[in-house]
C-alpha cells in the first residue's frame, strides 16, 4: 500500500486530499482545495493563491487516474463541485439528505443535479462497507464535524484496508473533539490515521478551551490504539504557527510509545509551509 498526501495545510493550502494505491486500485479521498477568504483580517496572499493553483493541478492529475473517489462532506476544501474528474468513477459520497446541515444539503443537491461528469456508480458512504477488487473500504456512521451537535453538521470517515494495512482518513472530526468518535476509530484498528486535528487557532473564539483540551486528550487516546503506527496531524491544527507547542503532550506520548506523529508535508518529505498562518508576515515582507 502506498499513501500519497497530495495537498494539506502544512503544504500551504486548505485541503486533506489523499490518494491510497493498494490492490492495483487508486482510492482518492476528498479531492477539494481552498484557502481562507480572511485571516488576521487579510485576504489571501499571492503565494497562497499560487500554491492553490499548483496543488489543484496535482489533485486533478491524480483524480483523473483514480478508480474510487470519496467525498467525506460538502465543504469546498473536501470536494470540488466544478470538477470533470468523476466521469466513469465509483463515487462514494456523504449522504446528501440525512445527518447533514442545511448549507451542505443544498450544496449536495446542487452537486448531484448538475454534475458535469457522470460517475459510473454513486454510493452513499454513511455506514457503508464496500468491496472493490481485493480492497475493503469501510465508512463510518456520520460523525460530528468537531464537537457533538456542531452547526457544521457531520462527516464520514474512510478506512482503506488491503488485508495487510489499514489507513483511516478522519475528515473534519477535529482531533476528534467527540469522545464517541474515539471509540469508533479504535474499533476500526487502523495502522495509520490521517487526522485533521483541532482548530487551536480558534480557541476561546469559535471553539471552547475545553473542546480543544478534549481533542488533545483524544489524540493521546488514539496513540494508545495497539495497531496504530503512524499518526498524521494536519489541516485545522496546521493553521496555528504554535502547533508544536500546543500538541506538546501528544509528542511526548508518541515518543513514550514509539509511535510516529508528523504532518502531511513531513510524511511526503516536503518542507512545512503554513502559508495561511504566515499570512500577516507574507503581506508585510513579500509584497
Ligand atoms: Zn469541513
Ligand atoms: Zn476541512
Amino acid at each position: 500500500m502506498k499513501v500519497k498526501l497530495l495537498a494539506f495545510d502544512s503544504m500551504g493550502v486548505r485541503s486533506t486530499a489523499t490518494v491510497v494505491y493498494a490492490g492495483g486500485l487508486r482510492v482518492f479521498v476528498d479531492p477539494g482545495i481552498s484557502y481562507a477568504p480572511r485571516r488576521y483580517g487579510l485576504p489571501p496572499h499571492r503565494l497562497e493563491l499560487e500554491r492553490v493553483r499548483e496543488l489543484k493541478r496535482v489533485i486533478y492529475e491524480e483524480a483523473y487516474k483514480a478508480d474510487v473517489i470519496v467525498i467525506s462532506h460538502y465543504h469546498y476544501d473536501h470536494y470540488d463541485p466544478q470538477a470533470d474528474f468523476y466521469e466513469g468513477k465509483i463515487l462514494v459520497i456523504k449522504h446528501p439528505e440525512r445527518n447533514i446541515n442545511i448549507s451542505q444539503r443544498i450544496r449536495a443537491a446542487k452537486f448531484l443535479k448538475h454534475k458535469i461528469s457522470l460517475p459510473e456508480k454513486i454510493y452513499y458512504a454513511d455506514n457503508l462497507l464496500l468491496e472493490v477488487g481485493s480492497l475493503r473500504l469501510k465508512f463510518s456512521q456520520p460523525v460530528p464535524h468537531g464537537p457533538e451537535g456542531s452547526k457544521l453538521g457531520y462527516v464520514v470517515m474512510t478506512l482503506i484496508d488491503d488485508g495487510n494495512y489499514k489507513v483511516l482518513h478522519t475528515s473534519d472530526t477535529q482531533g476528534p473533539i467527540s469522545e464517541s468518535v474515539v471509540e469508533i476509530i479504535a474499533g476500526m484498528k487502523p495502522n495509520m490515521i490521517i487526522d485533521c486535528g483541532p482548530p487551536t487557532y480558534f480557541e476561546g473564539y469559535r471553539v471552547s478551551s475545553s473542546d480543544i483540551e478534549r481533542a488533545i486528550n483524544n489524540i493521546i487516546k488514539l496513540l494508545s490504539i495497539p495497531s496504530l503506527e503512524t499518526l498524521i496531524i494536519d489541516h485545522h491544527t496546521l493553521r496555528d504557527l504554535n502547533y508544536k507547542h500546543r500538541l506538546e503532550k501528544v509528542f511526548i506520548k508518541a515518543r513514550e510509545l514509539g509511535k510516529r506523529v508528523l504532518t502531511a508535508a513531513e510524511y511526503m518529505g516536503k518542507p512545512i509551509e503554513q502559508l495561511e498562518a504566515m499570512r500577516r508576515s507574507l503581506w508585510q515582507n513579500l509584497k
